[in-house]
């Protein structure tokens, strides 16, 4: 008979994000058991109803749905390994954060010992696990993702990206590459007017809404290199680009700023022009950081281990 509370699921990890998982789990009604390599941390969910478990050995034993969040891929096979061999049959969802290959690592590696394998990237920060706001990306076994479903909607918005199981990290950190970056600009722009007194809290209120109108770019910018056609009308071009970009180095230079993050921008677009491209449209970009188009999803898998 199905448990009326729904599903029984081990969280091994409870940092930040490990205890917003297991108690959002424990709010729903789920049946949870937890386990941290510093058992003090289990003290508040236990409180909450969550089974504390004494080993490892005994938390991936407690139920056949075992969920890791711990801090990289190195903690996942340093708890896990001992004990791997008791998890035949069960199913793991990971979702700590690896690299793609990390996590095609641990896919094969779970299938070897009989475990069935899901990769999560969590684009969310653990007060939002829970609500509405927080989204959850997937790869690996589809079947795994459709069976964990009732589970794996608690936390987020959930979605499957495809069967390789390094996906989902990719997915995320490019997400994240484009986040950080875009984060490394405004503190750019902040140390630039902040050399003649301005506040980073002024600057922030003043960029918010233009950077933000700005993003409406990335689907022109897509258009252009989903097409390939750089030289269509219609796109600034790389001379133009370039020649803002050196306005803004400069700028940073006259104010005593270092200009790093647009400056290593400007040399990829300088590398293109010198290559012959300066009339064509400035999402040329892409071709100075695009893969060539050897297999990138097996390299270097062995030596993760
Ligand atoms: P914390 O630093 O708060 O917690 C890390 C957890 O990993 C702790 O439970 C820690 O145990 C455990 N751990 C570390 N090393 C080992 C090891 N060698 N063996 C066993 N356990 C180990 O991190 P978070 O909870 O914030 O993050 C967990 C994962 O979630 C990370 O992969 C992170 O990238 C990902 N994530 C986090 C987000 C966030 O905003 N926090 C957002 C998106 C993803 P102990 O208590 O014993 O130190």
């Amino acid at each position: 008979m199905t448990d009326p509370r729904g599903a029984g699921v081990t969280v091994l990890g409870l940092g930040a994000m490990g205890s917003a998982l297991a108690t959002t789990l424990l709010d729903a009604g789920h049946a949870v058991t937890v386990w941290n390599r510093t058992p003090a941390r289990a003290a508040d969910l236990s409180a909450r109803g969550a089974e504390a478990a004494s080993t490892i050995g005994a938390a991936v034993a407690a139920h056949p749905l075992i969920v890791a969040c711990l801090l990289d891929h190195a903690s996942v096979h340093e708890t896990l390994d001992p004990v791997v061999a008791g998890m035949r049959g069960s199913t793991l969802v990971n979702l700590t954060t690896t690299t793609p290959n990390a996590a095609r690592e641990l896919a094969t590696w779970a299938a070897g010992h009989g475990v069935r394998y899901l990769d999560g990237a969590i684009m969310a920060t653990p007060p939002m696990i829970g609500t509405p706001e927080a989204s959850i990306l997937y790869s690996g076994s589809r079947d795994v993702f459709d069976d964990a479903r009732p589970v794996l909607d608690r936390w987020a918005t959930s979605t499957y990206d495809g069967a390789d199981a390094g996906l989902a990290s990719l997915f995320d950190l490019a997400m994240l590459s484009g986040m950080y970056t875009m984060f490394a600009g405004f503190l750019h722009g902040a140390a630039m007017v902040g050399s003649v007194g301005v506040t980073a809290t002024e600057f922030a209120e003043r960029a918010t809404p233009f950077i933000s109108a700005m993003t409406a770019g990335f689907a022109h910018y897509a258009h252009v290199i989903d097409g390939g056609d750089y030289a269509a009308p219609g796109q600034q071009s790389l001379e133009f680009t370039e020649l803002s970009h050196s306005h803004i180095v400069r700028a940073s230079e006259e104010q005593g700023v270092n200009p790093a993050p647009i400056a290593a921008v400007r040399e990829l677009i300088s590398k293109q022009i010198a290559e012959g491209h300066g009339a064509e449209g400035s999402a040329r970009l892409y071709e100075s950081l695009r893969a060539d188009h050897t297999d990138h999803t097996q390299t270097s898998q062995e030596t993760l281990r």
